[in-house]
């Protein structure tokens, strides 16, 4: 059907540009692609999401009801063959990934090119661009096929990806034996000091030798980088990534903004088991003066160490602040540490509040209560901290996270660090890195009651959360890099085909 027509779905046959987001499978890349995507067609663009079963569970709802106001939005749900890379069934949940078959998961998620390029080719209009998550290089393949161009997309900061980049152009681990031996990232005006352990490279890990080559490949090779970020931010790093790269940055964030009223805030990245009602969180935060609550979450990956939620539980305890922690998969602590946190309950009823499960994270945080964040972080909530104008208690546990904590630490300044220097593996044996509540305590304390110093995080943190906001409002970076990212890739109706 040449131009589209004929398709029964008229979503989207107005649009002129169709984008296509290819997101790995973990809730830290799936959300800001979804994101992203309803920014893009806000904008008039057609944008189609890819999403293997139980991911698209969980996004169905947030992208039926844009369906339902009118954005031209999809939905491509295809199925993941777990058996034939030698997986369980259920391994489509990335938290039911055997410990050591990770490689196998990334397997079958290249099993998706065929598929993805067949219903591509059946359901025009044909894509205009494909926006690829940096971690599948089977989309360059189906790029290529269907004859348009391929983005990066990272939710990761553009300081974050240059001094990687640079450790690596420039070889500047090579003949240093230990892995926690500090070295100065080369080629970089600032001095920033890092360990192998903490930034060895994406997928540099056993196993993922041969992805990890290939991962450089494709994004050396893409057309283009899409960036959950924004400019202002930490300008030098996105021209300096850029011109690494010999490649356009659209800086587009913080994509979280996208979000403006509590229901779809409460719907995001949401799954059927989301254990806490908005509306409670909103009541309960309701009651507590304004900058007040500390809230606690590591993220969608991280499982703590059960010695680790007892120290962090009594720290949090002991700072005296209110807070919300959120836990995931509490339900799989043995006896003792369940008790320990019916008990903590108890002693803290009205101060404290325990999310054993999925939280609404940004509705939580951009709360007037809120006035802390302890994060691990994660890109996502890192830049949902910042765009909540939040002070950050930092705690990396692995992957992009020790430099996004450097970022908020050392180049911001709004961050207080426990003092974590190696990651804890989550994939392979696990390192007992426990701190102590004590040092929970100091952290809490200094950014929420921290004297002239703590005024001043807090201070540059607002400033940063205005910066933020201004770039995806009307004149600001992101929303011109937005609409110039559109226009890049629009076609005239008349010139698109579908082969
Ligand atoms: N998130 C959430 N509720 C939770 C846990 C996580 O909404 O209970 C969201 C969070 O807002 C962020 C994403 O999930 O957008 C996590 O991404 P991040 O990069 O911070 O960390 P990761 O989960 O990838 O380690």
């Amino acid at each position: 059907a040449p131009n589209g027509r004929g398709n029964k779905d008229d979503i989207g046959m107005g649009a002129r540009a169709h984008f296509v987001f290819v997101p790995l499978m973990y809730q830290g890349h799936v959300i800001p692609a979804v994101d992203t995507a309803l920014l893009l067609a806000t904008h008039g663009a057609l944008a189609s999401v890819v999403a293997t079963p139980y991911n698209a569970a969980r996004i169905r709802p947030t992208i039926d009801s844009a369906r339902r106001s009118g954005l031209p939005i999809r939905l491509v749900e295809l199925p993941l063959d777990c058996a034939g890379v030698g997986l369980p069934d259920d391994a489509d949940d990335v938290d039911r990934i055997p410990l050591g078959l990770e490689p196998n998961y990334f397997r079958a998620l290249a099993l998706l090119a065929g598929p993805l390029e067949r219903h591509l080719r059946a359901h025009p209009p044909h894509p205009t661009c494909i926006v690829s998550d940096f971690c599948h290089t089977w989309t360059v393949g189906v790029a290529a096929s269907l004859g348009v161009p391929r983005l990066s997309f990272f939710s990761m900061c553009a300081f974050c990806l240059l001094c990687q980049h640079n450790v690596e152009r420039y070889n500047a681990y090579d003949g240093v034996a230990d892995d926690n031996e500090p070295v100065v990232v080369p080629g970089l005006e600032k001095r920033v000091v890092v360990t192998r352990a903490q930034a060895p490279g994406f997928f540099r890990a056993p196993g993922f030798e041969e992805l990890a080559d290939e991962i450089e490949r494709a994004r050396a090779d893409a057309d283009g980088v899409v960036m959950n970020s924004f400019l202002e931010m930490d300008p030098e790093y996105v021209a300096g990534y850029s011109e690494a790269r010999k490649m356009k940055v659209w800086t587009i964030g913080p994509v979280s903004l996208y979000h403006q009223h509590a229901a779809t805030l409460a719907a995001r990245g949401n799954t059927a088991a989301a254990t806490v009602d908005a509306d409670d969180c909103l009541r309960w935060l309701q009651g507590k003066e304004a900058n007040t609550v500390l809230y606690v979450s590591f993220g969608s990956i991280v499982h703590a160490d059960p010695k680790q939620v007892v120290e962090l539980g009594l720290g949090l305890e002991a700072s005296g602040h209110p807070f919300i922690w959120v836990l995931k998969k509490a339900d799989q602590y043995g006896e003792a540490v369940r008790e320990f946190l019916r008990d903590l309950e108890e002693r803290i009823a009205g101060r404290g509040m325990l999310i054993r499960g999925w939280a609404p994270q940004v509705l939580i945080l951009s709360h007037a209560a809120v006035g802390g964040f302890v994060t691990h972080c994660g890109w996502n909530s890192t830049l949902e901290g910042i765009t909540a104008g939040l002070p950050l208690v930092t705690w990396p546990h692995f992957s992009d996270q020790f430099l996004n904590e450097k970022l908020a630490v050392e180049v911001l300044g709004i961050g207080v660090s426990v003092g974590v220097k190696e990651p804890l593996v989550w994939q392979a044996e696990k390192k007992e890195i426990v701190v102590g509540r004590e040092v929970v305590e100091a952290a809490v304390r200094s950014i929420m009651d921290g004297g002239e110093e703590g005024e001043e995080r807090r201070r540059k943190a607002l400033a940063l959360s205005g910066k933020a906001r201004a770039a995806v409002q009307e004149g600001g970076s992101s929303l011109a890099n937005l609409l110039d990212l559109i226009k890049r890739f629009e076609v005239d109706a008349g010139d698109r085909t579908t082969e």
